[in-house]
């Protein structure tokens, strides 16, 4: 029960509502600082005691830069500020920082437990393997990484001392099985890119077989329903044999992959996959016969689709604007703090709804390619990420105040204008309203093909 008890501090923490029950210094509220706890700038302002409302500005929608750097250190002022000011509809919360939606459950305490004691049945992970449904193919490949035996650059130097370990992907760390399909930059993006928009760098896996286990047995606090977790396994598991394929490329002479085309593909392989599944299954999928693009509001109303580009100095929150002939309205690029795209996401959604009511728009669709944030929009009994619980509510609460609207949620391929603009606007560091004449040729070509073809 110590043990517990040790875990239960770890991995509790507040998530910051309207502040008023936080304390400053005695409670634990910071999710990226150590113990999720802010250092002050002095001992001095430890004396203080204060809650972590006093730290909003006025208007409790942000918060006051001049106060912090008064109190804190550098480091702890820049992880306060990736915190999402939500004060208007929102308490404050205890999260539980391990499970993938913050509620403290039996599962996501085992789950820690799990990979902290390195307890887990092998044998177990791979008789999931094999009673999956996945194609024999991609169930080998699964197997070969669940017993650790996929022949990664560290796994060859075990034979030959001389080899070259480090990842042919992103030549930061060397290649194991765990870095090439977890830690890998590439496989990350891959993996947040995923309908589930997953940062699988945080959950803790301490062997390749954890990962497969993950896979092939995802918590079920992650979906819907049954059909959800195998549209899950099927997609992970084509995810880490796209990789595989990706690094065999380049380790045999090819060229690394482009951040653009990255992913290319994958979605169609799932779809082929997927659609052979559900006719052995005698699934009907509805999933299977919308062909993906975008598509046009209903007459006289107005898309709005959103997204997000994560940089290594925070973010940007892209939105772009068309009327039901497709032709664009306008579209927004502006900066947030925070470097986790999940909550990145959600922000351009918040930015979205706020311009919608301030601009007194009717009729309006806000579509964006982040699922957790939709679904933890379109039903509040859906458990969402919990980094961002207070955002989606209040989003969900500035929705309300608008005259007719909706959200959807619309593949990645379906929303490459807003993907398109955010990538730009990160690299070009363009910020600002932008309308047919002053933005990206890159967007407005989307925006003219999308326009033209899709009816
Ligand atoms: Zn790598």
């Amino acid at each position: 029960m110590e043990k517990a008890k040790e875990i239960l501090i770890k991995c509790a923490c507040w998530s910051v509502g309207d502040g008023k029950s936080i304390l400053v210094w005695e409670d634990p509220w910071v999710p990226e600082c150590p113990n999720f706890r802010p250092r002050p700038l002095s001992e001095e302002s430890r004396n203080m005691s204060l809650a972590v409302n006093f730290f909003f500005n006025q208007e409790g929608t942000n918060w006051d830069n001049v106060k912090l750097q008064e109190t804190f250190d550098q480091d702890s002022v820049k992880k306060i500020k990736a915190i999402s000011v939500c004060s208007k509809y929102n308490q404050d919360c205890w999260i539980w920082t391990k499970s993938c939606h913050g509620n403290h459950t039996v599962k996501s305490v085992y789950w820690t437990f799990k990979s902290e004691n390195q307890l887990l049945d092998r044998g177990n992970t791979k008789g999931n393997v094999w009673n999956s449904k996945l194609h024999e193919r991609l169930k080998m490949h699964l197997w070969r990484i669940a017993v650790d035996i996929l022949p990664t650059r560290i796994q060859l130097a075990r034979f030959a001392s001389n080899l070259d370990i480090v990842c042919p992907l992103c030549e930061l760390a060397p290649e194991s099985s765990l870095h090439l399909f977890q830690q890998c930059p590439v496989s990350q993006a891959l993996w947040f890119g995923s309908p589930w928009g997953l940062k699988i760098a945080n959950l803790q896996f301490s062997s390749p077989s954890q990962l497969v286990d993950f896979v092939v047995r995802p918590p079920h606090d992650l979906f819907l329903d049954k059909s959800q977790q195998d549209q899950f396994t099927l997609y992970a598991a084509l995810l880490i044999d796209y990789v595989w394929s990706l690094r065999n490329k380049v380790v045999h002479g090819g060229d690394k992959p482009n951040r653009d085309d990255l992913g290319r593909g994958l979605w169609n392989r799932f779809f082929e996959h997927w659609s052979m599944l559900s006719k052995s299954d005698k699934i009907p999928s509805s999933y299977l016969k919308e062909d993906i693009h975008w598509m046009r509001p209903v007459r006289n109303g107005i898309k709005l689709n959103c997204d997000a580009a994560v940089g290594v100095n925070g973010s940007v929150v892209a939105g772009i604007a068309r009327d039901w002939r497709g032709s664009l309205v306008f579209a927004f690029v502006f900066k947030v703090n925070t470097n986790l795209p999940i909550q990145a996401e959600a922000e351009a959604l918040r930015m979205a709804a706020s311009i919608v009511i301030e601009h007194n728009l009717h009729s309006v669709c806000l579509e964006s390619d982040c699922k957790s944030c939709i679904d933890g929009l379109l039903d509040s009994n859906i458990a969402v990420p919990w980094q961002i619980v207070n955002l989606v509510k209040e989003i969900r609460a500035l929705v309300q105040c608008i005259f007719v609207a909706s959200v959807n949620w619309a593949p990645r391929r379906a929303n490459m204008a807003a993907h398109t603009l955010a990538r730009w606007s990160l690299e070009s560091r363009l910020y600002g309203f932008f309308y047919a004449f002053s933005i990206s040729p890159s967007v407005m070509s989307i925006i003219l093909k999308e326009g033209i073809f899709y009816y």
